[in-house]
């Protein structure tokens, strides 16, 4: 309390006056509380209550029946200020923000369900065989400006053959080098930013540290981003595949691990690939979970409509050496910086839980200690070479509700809550009548 009270005095100090208390949900959207500072003990004491159905409600005002939500009668839960994350809103004066651990008041105990706390239990199993995983995010999202007439989204710029530029060609109006700075004041951890392969797409690069803290910047960049683009009046989304005649957006992950005493438990110069046996049945890991995997890395309906033949996305289940049309690429760097990107993920998946479960996938492989198959060489889209990912998100939540050993890492009170949640989503999907329909059978039948 002595600690909370000495904070509270240093934000009135820099002018801070409320404090923005957020948490992912089951699906990855930031719910959050404003405080007025003057309450922050109050709530790092006893909590902040939120109604535990939040996370089960879907945009259209359904209340989706999972476990512990309506059928219990829409229950509390309980989150607590964890003031290590504490972070500026530079766009918001007067305003810091913090991430909150979620409790099930219930039990007292970290709530199953919640990414954060799933997140930390899945390194706990890490830590318990001494490794330590260490990721790097990158993440791709499109800009939108609305409609002459004030509606309808479409992309900010048309520019095309933009890919790795930066500058006034493909961003008119500067908002890469605004929002770049804005994140740089925010303390989220970025090293920089360019412009992507299609018009209005901007990645942004965030640095690499131990896998709670890249889960934590990753979901409060994309919060920022959003929020910085509707501070402009735009539209930034993370949906995995937002346009038909654009490719979609990616969120690769640099993964590598350390050992209990800080060293790259990847890196073998004399090893295979100058990978070491970890490193190899990590891939073997990912590959084989990644059916499953893939219902957290490509959480919507929409996002199996990013994979595909020459599109940058992986199609396939395989990995290569600096090969960017496989899933699991190794980039050429060795020694202290030797790594995997995963370029499984779209930007719509919730970081906790694409970084939680890249990590279980990976170390299940070292558990089963197996190898992976020849690294692919050349082009990495002939479906004849290897195994495809699953084609529906349909098809990747039977994959995770039959992968029973990444369940169990996961938790069974997470998959059943995460099922339950999707195919929900997934019925919705289906009742409902889309464009292409219309214009396909309208006219014609
Ligand atoms: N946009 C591609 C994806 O969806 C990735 C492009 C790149 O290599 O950065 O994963
Ligand atoms: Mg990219
Ligand atoms: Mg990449």
């Amino acid at each position: 309390p002595a600690a909370v009270r000495r904070r509270v005095e240093q934000l009135a100090a820099e002018g801070v006056d409320v404090v923005r208390v957020t948490y992912p949900d089951l699906i990855g959207t930031e719910r959050a509380r404003d405080l007025l500072l003057e309450h922050l003990p109050d709530a790092c004491e006893h909590g902040l209550a939120f109604c535990r159905a939040v996370y089960h409600t879907s945009p259209q005002g359904d209340t989706v029946p999972v476990p512990g939500g309506l059928d219990a009668g829409l229950p509390d839960i309980c989150v607590t200020p964890d003031l290590d994350t504490l972070r500026p809103l530079p766009w918001e004066p007067g305003v810091a923000t913090c991430l909150g651990d979620v409790t099930d008041p219930a039990t007292g105990r970290p709530a199953p369900e919640s990414p954060r706390e799933l997140l930390r239990a899945v390194l706990d199993r890490c830590a318990a065989v001494g490794l330590h995983p260490v990721v790097g995010p990158e993440l791709e999202y499109f800009l939108c400006d609305s409609g002459p007439d004030g509606t309808g989204w479409r992309r900010y710029s048309d520019a095309a053959g933009v890919i790795y530029t930066a500058g006034l060609r493909a961003d008119p109006d500067n908002h890469l080098l605004r929002t770049l700075r804005s994140l740089r004041d925010t303390g989220i951890g970025v090293s920089g930013g360019n412009h992507e392969y299609d018009g209005a797409q901007f990645e942004i690069n965030l640095t690499h540290s131990d896998a709670a803290s890249a889960a934590d910047r990753a979901f409060a960049f994309k919060a920022a981003v959003k929020e910085l683009a509707r501070a402009e009046g735009r539209l930034a989304t993370f949906m995995a595949k937002p346009f038909n005649d654009t490719g979609g957006s990616g969120f690769h992950l640099h993964l590598s691990c350390t050992d209990d005493r800080g060293g790259n438990t990847f890196a073998d110069r004399a090893g295979p690939y100058g990978l070491s046996a970890t490193a190899r049945h990590a891939v073997a890991g990912v590959l084989a979970h990644a059916p499953a995997l893939a219902a957290l890395a490509n959480p919507t309906v929409n996002s199996y409509k990013r994979f595909g033949p020459d599109t940058l996305a992986p199609w396939l289940i395989d990995w290569g050496l600096d090969n960017r049309s496989a899933m699991v690429r190794i980039p050429p760097e060795r020694d202290a910086a030797t790594r995997f990107e995963v370029r499984l993920g779209d930007a719509s998946a919730n970081p906790y839980l694409l970084i939680a479960g890249t990590i279980a996938a990976a170390l299940l492989g070292v558990a089963a200690g197996e190898e992976p198959p020849a690294p692919l060489e050349g082009y990495g889209y002939d479906a004849a070479r290897a195994p495809l990912l699953p084609a529906t998100l349909s098809d990747a939540l039977d994959a995770l509700e039959a992968d029973t050993a990444l369940g169990e890492l996961l938790g069974k009170d997470f998959t059943t809550s995460y099922l339950t949640y999707k195919r929900d989503e997934i019925a919705r999907f289906r009742r409902h009548v889309t464009d292409w329909e219309f214009t396909e059978y309208a006219y014609h039948l």
